[in-house]
């Protein structure tokens, strides 16, 4: 796209964009009695109108059949997870037996994790990126302590060079080959929460294979946003959270990934009914039976409620025409965000803005993380007291992200109206 300044340059972007129409499925947060320019979908993802609908038909089935609501009718509950996972694998590049939904992120990385992190003697080393979200470092360096290792030996945090905020690929690669004989895992995430960098999972993966070591994955910030492609890539496990990209609520159900060619291995993992074979899971016997596929790490009674609001989000995903559609406007639309904050620089003469999210469209998703060089904080508050919403990273970053979904041209360009007007606030 050749994009420039102008407001006309917006609405016309928008009269030709064909998912449009898509904002008015998303209840836009209100600011001062009109919609907010809302760009943190990169945190908590926007309520498609449809949620309520889905949820009020769960609570109707819980009102008028209750515990038959498990077998009865046309949608029941027992398969409802089934049907949900079906909806999520081609978001992630997956075979539906790949995919399970259950639980909250963390919890099933620490699930995923008994079953990948076998420490032995010589290989029990994990290697992911230094500032991985901290619930993430946290989840590891338990895990670790679990089986009485040191973390300060156990984890190895690797860091952009200096000068540099983002990973190279080959810095990666590197790492892995110099702790190989010691390396169990590879950790990453899909994307950098603070950087907004995507990681080449394709080839973090192959290489930790060649090292003997797993890779798995958090697509927190990547599930919903950039298309992966789990199962080719040939990555052994991933997980990630429903309510960022992926719209389905503060809190919404998590999902996971296990590779088809894992199915058939006698994983250690902790159990429980819910991933025992359906056909024999109510049978109560003793000595557990999985069920084939990601289904068998499941521990517990699907959340229906939260089931419902998955799927009522998961659906305009398919009707938009599924990731890859929704991508091809995202790359336009950060994009063009990118070029007008450059163009402030430009104006200004020096760089008030500096995007440290790497400029290359396959190292990025929606978001683009903004270092405010001069008053930071003043001017986070700014764009919050004219409805432009974004978040703010310690001590100077400020996270912006346009989301195909429900964003369009023109809210990019009023956002960019918002830091240009921000700059008066650096001299005074
Ligand atoms: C958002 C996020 C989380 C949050 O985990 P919850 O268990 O859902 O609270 C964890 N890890 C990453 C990488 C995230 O981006």
């Amino acid at each position: 796209m050749n994009y420039n300044t102008t407001a006309d340059f917006a609405t016309q972007a928008d009269a030709a964009d064909q998912l449009a129409s898509f904002k008015q499925q998303f209840l836009i947060p209100q600011h001062n009695g009109k919609d907010a320019i809302y760009l943190c979908g990169n945190s908590l993802g926007l309520q498609p109108k449809a949620a309520e609908k889905y949820l009020k038909e769960q609570l109707e089935s819980w009102q008028e059949k209750a515990v038959e609501g498990w077998f009865d009718g046309d949608k029941p509950w027992l398969g409802y997870h089934r049907e949900v996972a079906a909806l999520v694998a081609p978001v992630v590049g997956a075979e539906n037996s790949e995919v399970s939904v259950m639980n909250s992120l963390t919890v099933n990385l620490h699930l995923l994790l008994v079953s990948f992190y076998n420490p032995t003697v010589k290989k029990f080393k994990i290697l992911m990126e230094a500032g991985a979200f901290p619930s993430d470092q946290y989840a590891v360096e338990s895990q670790v302590k679990f089986y009485d290792l040191d973390p300060a030996e156990a984890i190895v945090e690797l860091k952009p060079r200096e000068n540099e905020h983002t990973l190279r690929t080959e810095d990666i690669i590197d790492a892995i080959e110099t702790h190989k004989d010691e390396l169990a895992l590879v950790l990453f995430g899909g994307i950098n929460y603070y950087t907004g960098q995507v990681f080449n999972m394709r080839a973090i993966t192959e290489v930790a294979h060649k090292a003997g070591a797993y890779a798995g994955f958090d697509l927190a910030h990547a599930a919903g946003n950039v298309p992966v492609q789990l199962h080719e890539w040939n990555v052994d496990f991933a997980c990630w959270c429903s309510y960022k990209y992926m719209n389905s609520g503060p809190g919404g159900i998590s999902g996971i990934f296990v590779h088809q060619k894992h199915h058939n291995s006698n994983f250690k993992r902790f159990a429980g009914w819910w991933g025992y074979r359906e056909d024999k899971r109510f049978l109560m016997q003793p000595g557990f039976d999985a069920a084939v596929g990601a289904e068998g790490w499941q521990v517990s009674t699907s959340p229906v409620m939260l089931l419902a609001l998955h799927k009522a989000s998961l659906d305009v995903f398919k009707q938009a025409g599924g990731i890859t559609v929704l991508h091809e406007k995202s790359i336009k639309l950060t994009g063009y965000f990118e070029y007008l904050i450059k163009s402030i620089n430009n104006e200004c003469g020096k760089e008030i803005y500096r995007i440290i999210t790497p400029a290359n469209a396959e190292e990025r998703g929606c978001q683009l993380s903004i270092i405010c060089r001069y008053k930071a904080k003043k001017i986070f508050n700014y764009l919050m007291s004219k409805g432009i919403i974004g978040d703010w990273r310690e001590p100077d970053v400020i996270r912006l992200s346009p989301v195909p979904l429900y964003n369009s041209f023109t809210d990019v360009y009023l956002a960019y109206v918002g830091l240009k007007e921000a700059v008066n606030l650096i001299d005074n």
